[in-house]
């Protein structure tokens, strides 16, 4: 194998999403477990022969799952919570994944600021483990008998003990004795594979900030795996953030090598020094794990050569940023895709090229032909990427450089006051998050609109036809504060990605967001402007079917960022500008419609923290400005609301308090009172609706239990501050759930209406 280039993982799903509809499948009782096997086979042998092919050196296995690496690693370790206890094979696995009639699923949640979701471990102190390396070594002799001989990626021990859970809330790290033998003992019976093996141990906690009693823990952990065999080679790998911390203890490890994310990490320069110095190789992570464009070669050579001027060339690794998990496959069945953009474009796979391109570049290695003209069309593409007026357009430019009005007028004591006699709305006042359940007529209309089966005026008439429905509901249910119910929407953020000026969609540019499940981000490639109203039309139809007040729905700025992939060339402060200002003319166009509420969703608003508390700030800063800017336009007497689909609040609450909504609407059913303790302690001025009863279940609350918890919110906020809800959008939901559930939440509102005298 030659050690030159280094991908850190490939994604799994399968260019065709082979591995979900095999699973789902199999889910279903449709096929049986051997059939899943079986594409899973095919699809790694797949997936190595593309590495293999481009010219990889250093190729993953392990990094395949059936449904996620972390849970992988629990199984691997033994770490079985006692509800699974008797199910084996195939059948724990899943039920810890999925849940079965007996246990519920394990928790899920964010693989750090990405939009991948790991199965979170639970540990308990009484626990025993056992190492189970099965999975581990016959993915390395997979790979071996199709003639690829692979480093074996791991989850490092620091990781699975930094992102598992305590089931008695204690410190995880404290198992750190019980779990590091296991480790040992799989780096040794590793060892036996070979005489020479490598293993990538990812370690990306280190890329939070990170405690000094763990970061006390990396050396006995890493002086322990590198003596357990001669034979393994031990890489450390981290990414989406610098680890200078971790590092300056690593080079003092036997460790072999150190990988850094260059692209998103910019301090890890800080420790080419001491890696230097160390003699270890360096894993440069300078091609983008997490983004869909083509990489510009002549600057990423340069960014090595900037990494050489310390680092021995010799001991440098050329290496993608992060594991490919976070990218499409393949731009091959992009058929519908303009072709200039296209051009601009690249998945993992043609990733594989680049890589093999950049490194055989910075490496001073003769071309072939074939390469010398991917090389000039590299560079031609970029080059029209950076002069296409697709992507410049003046106007916007000029616009964002100009902005003069950055809030609206009136501070929100003065605007609370005026909206309440103009709307008039009592205390807790009842309303909806914005969607109604997306029926199978709906979403068939909305299809057959696509594909050119029904006209416009058919496809309006379906979508009104909804709209009067929902309207109806709401009026015979008593709700106050009414909403269309969303019919036309099939997603909050490509509803208006497909109306702005400079975004862009896939026909396949799926990536795994959980298990089976995948998303397909939109993509901004361009300055955004808003060419005509987006929203207008169906709102002021569903206002004229009503006499109470309809409600407006928009997705703030923020959101619609976080969940697209974004442009390189721009910092995404200025791509937010731009979104915020569409949107800002959006919430103009709503008011002179009539509209007097209008919501500006930010369901997306924390999962763009940044992983590193000191950049944090900074995100703060401009997010928040956004926000404020997309509703600048809204007169006093126009309520703003936002929708956060969280709960925790605790370390935010200011800057939530600093975007300056008059009411938001979040999500804390599952937590009854708890998490809005913070409300009364720091004392919070807006208006706020806690989400009153969870709607990701599908369970129907009663009455007493909304009473209950209303009482539990009347504890915390007065009456005046209050707005009832339910804690989410309601279109995953069917109506059989929603209508008994909104009348007995409405219901309830009487109840202690009546009880407060109100
Ligand atoms: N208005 C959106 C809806 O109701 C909000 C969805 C969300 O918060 N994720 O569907
Ligand atoms: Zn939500």
């Amino acid at each position: 194998m030659s050690h030159k280039n280094y991908v850190i993982g490939f994604p799994r799903i399968g260019e065709q999403r082979e591995l979900k509809k095999v699973l789902e499948k199999y889910w279903a009782k449709e096929t049986d477990f051997a059939e899943v096997k079986k594409v899973a086979s095919e699809l790694k042998a797949r997936h190595w022969h593309y590495q293999k092919e481009a010219g990889i050196g250093f190729i993953a296995s392990n990094d395949f799952s059936l449904y996620d690496n972390m849970l992988d690693t629990a199984v691997m370790l033994g770490a079985i919570p006692e509800r699974f206890k008797g199910l084996q094979n195939e059948e724990l696995y899943f039920a810890m994944a999925r849940g079965n009639k007996d246990a519920v699923a394990m928790e899920m949640t964010k693989w750090f600021n990405t939009n991948y979701h790991y199965i979170v471990p639970e540990l308990h102190p009484n626990d025993s483990y056992a190492l189970d390396a099965g999975k581990v070594i016959n993915d390395y002799k997979e790979a071996q008998a199709q003639g690829v001989t692979t480093k074996i990626n791991l989850i490092g021990p620091l990781t699975f003990l930094g992102l598992s859970k305590r089931t008695d809330r204690g410190d995880t790290y404290e198992l750190f004795g019980k779990i590091l033998p296991l480790y040992e003992q799989l780096i040794k019976e590793i060892g036996t594979l070979d005489e020479e093996v490598f293993v990538q141990i990812d370690e990306p906690i280190f890329v939070k900030d990170i405690e000094p009693k763990h970061l006390s823990l990396i050396k006995p952990c890493y002086d322990a795996l590198c003596n357990a065999s001669d034979n393994v080679k031990i890489i450390v790998s981290t990414y989406f953030e610098h680890a200078v911390e971790a590092t300056a203890v690593l080079v003092h490890t036997p460790v072999w090598g150190i990988g850094l994310d260059f692209l998103y990490g910019e301090k890890n320069f800080e420790s080419l020094e001491a890696i230097a110095h160390s003699g270890k190789k360096l894993i440069a992570g300078v091609l983008d794990g997490r983004n869909i464009w083509k990489n510009d070669i002549d600057a990423t050579v340069a960014l090595l050569e900037k990494i050489a001027q310390v680092v021995n060339t010799s001991n440098i690794i050329v290496s993608t940023s992060s594991s490919l998990l976070h990218t499409p496959f393949t731009l091959k069945y992009e058929e519908k895709m303009d072709a200039e953009v296209k051009n601009w474009l690249s998945y993992a796979v043609e990733k594989l090229d680049e890589l093999s391109l950049i490194s055989k570049c910075f490496f001073g290695e003769s071309l072939s032909e074939a390469e010398t003209a991917a090389l000039a069309s590299n560079r031609a593409a970029n080059k029209s990427r950076r002069n296409s007026v697709r992507i410049h357009d003046k106007a916007v430019q000029e616009r964002t450089a100009t902005i003069s009005k950055w809030e609206r007028e009136g501070v929100y004591e003065e605007r609370i006051n005026i909206q309440h006699d103009a709307l008039k709305y009592q205390p807790l006042a009842t309303t909806t998050i914005g969607s109604f359940p997306q029926t199978p007529k709906v979403r068939k209309a909305r299809r057959d609109f696509k594909q050119g089966i029904i006209d416009e005026a058919a496809y309006v008439k379906a979508m009104r036809d909804y709209i009067d429905e929902c309207v109806a509901f709401q009026e015979a249910c008593g709700l106050e504060i009414l909403v269309h119910g969303e019919p036309e929407r099939n997603d909050m953020v490509e509803y208006f990605g497909e109306q702005l000026k400079g975004y862009g969609f896939s026909q396949n540019g799926w990536v795994q967001s959980y298990g089976s499940r995948c998303v397909k981000p939109p993509f901004i490639y361009g300055d955004i402007s808003r060419p005509k109203p987006m929203t207008v039309e169906w709102i002021t139809y569903a206002q004229s079917k009503t006499d109470k007040i309809m409600k407006g729905m928009l997705t703030g700025p923020v959101t619609i960022l976080n969940w697209s992939f974004v442009r390189d060339d721009l910092p995404r402060s200025e791509v937010s500008k731009q979104i915020a200002l569409a949107i800002c003319d959006e919430v103009n166009d709503l008011q002179h419609a009539g509209i007097k509420i209008i919501q500006v969703d930010e369901a997306a608003f924390k999962e763009g923290y940044p992983l590193r508390n000191a950049n944090i700030p900074e995100y703060e800063n401009w997010a928040v400005r956004d926000f404020k800017l997309a509703v600048s336009s809204a007169r006093k007497e126009t309520q703003i609301h936002t929708h956060m689909c969280y709960s925790e609040f605790n370390d935010i609450i200011r800057t939530i308090e600093a975007m300056d909504a008059d009411v938001i609407s979040i999500e804390t059913a599952r937590s009854g009172n708890e998490l809005l303790k913070i409300f009364a302690e720091v004392g919070y001025k807006q208006e706020v609706g806690p989400g009153v009863y969870d709607i990701h279940s599908p369970r129907i609350p009663s009455v007493e239990e909304i009473v209950a918890q209303i009482h539990k919110l009347l504890e915390v906020l007065p009456k005046e501050q209050l707005w009832i809800n339910p804690d989410c959008g309601l279109k995953t939901r069917k109506w059989e759930e929603v209508k008994p559930s909104l009348e007995n939440m409405v219901k309830a509102v009487q109840i202690v209406r009546e009880e407060l005298g109100a």
